[in-house]
């Protein structure tokens, strides 16, 4: 049975880098081979709620491998409607996240980062507020520095092996692999999500609605028991300007200064006070090597393909899974695991990567051309006689294909 699990203590001492779905999957997995891993996390409580998740049958099947998928529920409302809305107020039907072949699982990231967390042991060490400052590795083990950011404090420890599974900007990355500016690609958008306190007003709970302009749009994710989350992202062509000022004002200025309408007015004034707003630019983490030694980079850190792929939660845990699954295979000969796992996963993750880069215009279309086209999409799938055309198309397009088959 695949949620069957070695216990024995293997003597073995990991130190997790970083409290997202990677680093606690990756502590999961640890433990379940005997390893005894440390999490430590930069901010001072973990995170919860966020934005929507897609969970597509690759992701599925990690959950299920690392024992977590009970604990996962699909909230898609199957009964809603998505629809094509514009400022003017009309609306027709539209294609959303269930209408997609693999009905992928529709949640938010707080779900799946605690249908993980419940999976770990109680007794696994988490310390908060705590940062690794300083990296020294040889043949048997890594030499880490911690530092506690409240209490500032810092010890010096040693571990068999370092994750860094800490995101996009990743520390690890750059204590041992090198600055960010060598790794990480901008795409040139910027991206805000958060989640509303209630439907807006044209809308049941259970709808969606997408409003797409040329180089900007805005996604509104319905769930079936909980107030929807929007998903607003435009293209920029600078984007360190992003931040400096307060992104509502930001947004505002890429939605430009027509007349927003209800829909888009709605979620504009709904941002100016939303609770765990996300705003940040989309990148992609490129590396030509995710290990060095002991240390080995999961998730984000190592090679983050952005939300346009759709696929960074399964991709966390497919990698986190593996990871156990090699360093057991191999147990006693890191170099090799590290290796294996590398080698079993670069195909599936570098796929991932150009499916966002195919996908960008999906979320954002730069044309009216483009919009058309997908209003004209739209409307076929919503035919009888033309949907089940469009559903193979797509599959055959491999843009949903690869998302279902499991990454390892
Ligand atoms: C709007 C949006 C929509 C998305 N939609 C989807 C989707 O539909 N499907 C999908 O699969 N994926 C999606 N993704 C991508 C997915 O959310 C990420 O790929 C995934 O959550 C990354 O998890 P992670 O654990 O690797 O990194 P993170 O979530 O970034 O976690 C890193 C953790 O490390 C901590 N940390 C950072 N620095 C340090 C440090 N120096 N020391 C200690 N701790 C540190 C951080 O506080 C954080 O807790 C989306 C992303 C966005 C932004």
């Amino acid at each position: 049975m695949d949620t069957e699990h070695t216990t024995e203590n293997s003597g073995k001492r990991a130190l997790v880098v970083g409290l997202g779905i990677s680093g606690i999957a990756t502590a999961v997995r640890l433990r379940q081979i005997g390893w005894t891993p440390v999490v430590i996390e930069k901010a001072p409580t973990r995170r919860t709620g966020g934005y929507f998740i897609g969970l597509f049958g690759a992701g599925k099947a990690a959950a299920r491998r690392l024992g977590i998928l009970d604990g996962l529920r699909d909230r898609t409302p199957y009964e809603g409607v998505t629809f094509n809305v514009d400022r003017l107020g009309n609306r027709r039907r539209g294609l959303g996240f269930r209408d997609l072949p693999g009905k992928p699982w529709l949640m938010m990231r707080g779900d799946v980062e605690q249908g993980a967390f419940s999976a770990l042991p109680a007794d696994v060490e988490i310390r908060y507020s705590t940062v690794p400052t300083h990296l020294a590795q040889d043949a048997d083990g890594v030499d880490v520095t911690l530092t506690n950011t409240a209490e500032d404090t810092s010890v010096t420890e040693r571990f068999d092996l370092v994750v860094g599974a800490d995101g996009l900007r990743s520390t690890v990355r750059s204590l041992v692999f090198g600055p960010h500016e060598k790794y990480v690609h901008r795409l040139g958008y910027a991206v805000a999500a958060f989640q509303l306190r209630d439907s807006l007003s044209d809308l049941a709970q259970v709808d969606g609605a997408i409003l797409l302009e040329p180089n900007r749009s805005m996604w509104v994710f319905p769930f079936d028991d909980a107030p929807p989350t929007v998903m607003m992202t435009y293209r920029t062509e600078d984007v360190d300007a992003e931040f400096t000022e307060p992104p509502a004002q930001r947004l505002r200025a890429a939605f430009g200064s027509r007349p927003a309408g209800r829909a888009l007015g709605e979620a504009l004034q709904e941002l100016e006070s939303a609770e765990n707003l996300l705003f940040d630019s989309a990148e992609q983490v490129r590396m030509d090597c995710w290990h060095r030694g002991r240390v080995v980079l999961v998730g984000d850190s190592a090679w983050c393909v952005t939300l346009f792929a759709g696929m960074g939660v399964s991709a966390g845990l497919a990698g986190a899974d593996l990871l156990g699954t090699m360093l057991e295979r191999h147990a006693g000969d890191a170099k090799q695991a590290l290796t294996e796992w590398e080698r079993a996963l670069r195909p599936s993750i570098a796929e991932y990567q150009q499916l966002a880069l195919k996908q960008r215009r999906f979320f954002v279309p730069a044309t009216r051309f483009q919009i058309a086209m997908r209003h004209v999409m739209a409307h076929g799938m919503n035919k009888p006689v033309t949907s089940h055309l469009i559903r193979q198309l797509q599959v055959r397009g491999a843009r949903i294909k690869e998302k279902d088959i499991a990454a390892v």
